[in-house]
């Protein structure tokens, strides 16, 4: 097949590229290079079925020649990002999914969208399964992306509805792994720079919200078994092992081996505003429709990114 990734310069798309290519397809990565970065993808220049496009999903895309898959993961999805570029995170979310669902009709192509946990805002039911419509604040700080989110599915299903485009939905939780950038601001790579550099680990508020974190390899293989299945509904992708992010914090000090403090910090801007007390995925229709779990244990997934952050802090 020949696929275009948006956003595949990005830490999921760089992932899906290599994985698709090593499974013979055409990839065509396309990235604005905002919070992408051609070293994610610099080992692939020169390969005879890679090409790379550098282009603005918010603008009208032109692809030359077929395209049998879009896949949609165009995106701001770190919340430091999202306060820092709430315009550019509600186009992405909403007219990047419109341009990319343009070229998905006029080339008769199969779309995926990367979707988010962030869709069931700060949630009432817990697990989330997919069913549950969420708890968002639309004119909150994260509005700006969960709202592009919920807009960009609507859109989706209208293009799959009005249209027939044979459309999937990934609701992806949060994944970590090598190639995060150590400076977007997320729990992972914050805590994993900051116990390599002998700096304290900064718990926001009391630590005590909970987050169930996925380790790339196994999102990848469950976005590849989503898009290659006959699923149209939306689709939770994540790992169902739940922790507090104090717990987290510790497990990071123990696999970097690191005797950094941690700290409490109250951040005062409104980065902690609307912060989801909870998240797990109810992996059930993943389970049932993909035959898909994760297999990567935290401790596994955590030296594999320390590895990786070891060589750039
Ligand atoms: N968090 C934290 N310290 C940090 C960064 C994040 O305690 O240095 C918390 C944050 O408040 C949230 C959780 O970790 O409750 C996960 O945050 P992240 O930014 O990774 O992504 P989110 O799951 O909120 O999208």
């Amino acid at each position: 097949m020949r696929i275009l990734i948006t956003g595949g310069a990005g830490f999921i798309g760089s992932h899906l590229c290599d994985r698709l290519l090593a499974e013979g397809h055409e990839v065509i990565a396309m990235d604005n290079l905002s919070t992408g970065n051609v070293e994610n993808i610099a080992h692939l220049a020169g390969h005879e079925r890679f090409h790379f496009i550098k282009h603005d999903v918010t603008n009208y895309i032109y692809v030359p020649g077929p395209v049998d898959a879009v896949l949609h993961l165009a995106s701001l999805p770190s919340p430091v990002d999202y306060l820092n570029y709430p315009i550019q995170t509600l186009k992405v979310g909403a007219l990047g999914t419109h341009k990319t669902l343009g070229l998905a009709l006029e080339k008769g192509a199969r779309y995926l969208l990367a979707s988010t946990s962030e869709v069931y805002g700060d949630p009432l039911v817990h697990p989330q399964h997919e069913d549950y419509w969420g708890n968002v604040n639309p004119v909150g700080p994260r509005g700006v992306y969960d709202e592009s989110k919920r807009f960009a599915e609507a859109l989706t299903m209208a293009y799959h509805r009005y249209h027939g485009v044979d459309t999937r939905i990934a609701r992806i939780f949060n994944t970590y792994g090598p190639r995060m950038r150590a400076d977007d601001g997320r729990v992972v790579p914050n805590f994993i720079c900051q116990a390599l550099r002998g700096e304290p680990l900064t718990v926001y508020d009391d630590g005590s919200r909970t987050r169930s974190f996925c380790y790339i390899d196994d999102l990848v293989e469950g976005l590849i078994r989503l898009l290659f299945s006959d699923e149209t509904r939306p689709v939770n992708l994540g790992n169902p092992q739940e922790m507090t992010i104090l717990e987290f914090a510790h497990k990071v000090l123990e696999v970097t081996g690191s005797s950094s403090p941690i700290t409490f910090v109250h951040p005062t801007d409104e980065r902690t505003k609307d912060d989801p007390k909870v998240r797990c995925p109810d992996i059930t229709r993943a389970r049932e429709t993909l035959g898909w779990e994760p297999r990567v244990p935290l401790e596994e997934g955590l030296r594999r990114t320390v590895e990786y952050f070891r060589g750039r802090v």
